[in-house]
């Protein structure tokens, strides 16, 4: 008989009843250190108490009215992003892959509006992840996400992850836009080197295409930057976002320039829940930690210190282990065995993390991971590791 629950997720049998920074408690008591953060959405670890403060003070003071209205948290939260970012303007969804509903919407009714509406097909790369409405598995294209579900959205061209002469040859009058994650997340923690990413920006332009950065995992903080695409000096036109930037409340945005964004006229997208005062408040409390230099600076300072350890790691179990990979704290163990196994040794060692595809585990700790928490992640880790390499 069918679960109750859809049964669309294999899920472990963990069942976590509170949490605090970087800890979870599961209902039978233990204690689990969360390199996972609900991947990585709880940027700011569990009950922050400024963003429980912003939550319960917005919760007690109104809770939805409608896009129909002034959203005083939503405009400030805009003000935030535009102000710290490449941005002009920017739309605000409840998760990733609504971001990359309208990203699409808008980079096509963008060249519509200019008058080539016969430009509508976007370029997107293997291992790539944008969530899982119709237009988020048609972007990634992978079989695993596609099988059974057509007919997909159609337009998107898929390319090999890195294959620099496809990427040239793909690219013709139909074209609308570039869609790639800086980091992949759900790929396998692959980062597209920052040289590359330049070029990515150079190609853009030399054929008047807009750039689409798919942030909704890497940004936020999570690299070490407020966004991942700073470290390469380039801005995109278009950027989803979601994950991190509600801490763990359901929010998401596309940034854009007032170029990008001018198709998108009074009428033209909506949404009922996005930008309401709940996710906006506690938006605005995460943007306030997050943006600050002197927290990504420590960002990356630990980012340097788990990396250290985790290098160590793989040295001491180079049957299990063969290398680490990533950016600031959005890392990834490329594993020789199954990186499920090490996911579940690590739960029997009460340490979470998360599978990704290309055999890697992924690391994503609450930004707000003390130098004691890493120290004791990597021992657990360590722990975990020894008990696969032994049996
Ligand atoms: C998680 C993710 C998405 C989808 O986000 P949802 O909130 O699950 O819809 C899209 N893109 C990337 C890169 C992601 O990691």
């Amino acid at each position: 008989m069918i679960s109750s629950v859809l049964p669309t997720y294999n899920r472990a049998p963990l069942s976590f009843v509170s949490g605090a920074g970087s800890w979870l408690t599961e209902a039978d008591g233990r204690r689990f250190l969360d390199l996972g953060a609900g991947i990585a959405v709880n940027a700011l670890g569990h009950a922050h108490p400024k963003l429980v403060e912003a939550l319960t003070t917005q919760a007690n003071a109104l809770w939805h009215t409608s896009n129909l209205y002034q959203i005083p948290q939503q405009q400030a939260l805009a003000d935030k992003l535009v102000a710290n970012t490449f941005a002009d303007t920017v739309f605000f969804t409840n998760s990733g892959t609504e971001s990359c509903e309208l990203a699409v919407k808008m980079a096509r009714k963008y060249f519509y509006d200019k008058g080539q509406p016969e430009r509508i097909e976007i370029i997107t790369f293997d291992g790539s992840f944008h969530g899982r409405s119709s237009a988020g598995i048609a972007a990634a294209g992978s079989e695993k996400m596609t099988k059974g579900f057509g007919p997909l959205l159609p337009g998107f061209v898929h390319l090999g992850f890195g294959d620099h002469d496809a990427l040239n040859a793909a690219i013709n009058d139909k074209t609308c836009a570039v869609l790639v994650e800086p980091v992949q997340g759900e790929g396998g923690i692959r980062a597209v080197p920052d040289q590359c990413l330049k070029g990515l920006r150079d190609l853009c332009d030399e054929h008047g295409i807009l750039m689409i950065l798919d942030e909704v995992q890497c940004g936020v903080g999570r690299t070490g930057k407020l966004f991942a695409h700073e470290w390469a000096g380039v801005t995109p036109d278009i950027m989803m976002v979601a994950k991190g930037i509600g801490g763990g409340f359901p929010l998401g945005a596309v940034l854009a320039t007032e170029d990008a964004a001018s198709g998108m006229t009074a009428g033209t997208h909506g949404s009922t829940y996005g930008g309401n005062p709940l996710g906006c408040a506690v938006g605005c409390a995460v943007m306030d930690i997050v943006s600050d230099p002197d927290f990504l600076a420590e960002v990356n300072r630990k980012a340097s210190l788990l990396r250290q350890k985790l290098e160590g790691l793989v040295a001491g179990h180079p049957d299990v282990f063969e290398a680490v990979r990533g950016s600031g704290l959005m890392l990834g163990l490329k594993c020789k065995v199954a990186p499920g196994d090490v996911v579940n040794a690590g739960y029997a060692h009460e340490v979470i993390t998360v599978p990704a595809a290309d055999n890697v585990v992924r690391l994503l700790p609450p930004l707000t991971i003390s130098d004691e928490e890493i120290a004791e992640a990597v021992s657990r880790l360590d722990a975990a590791a020894g008990s696969l390499s032994a049996s």
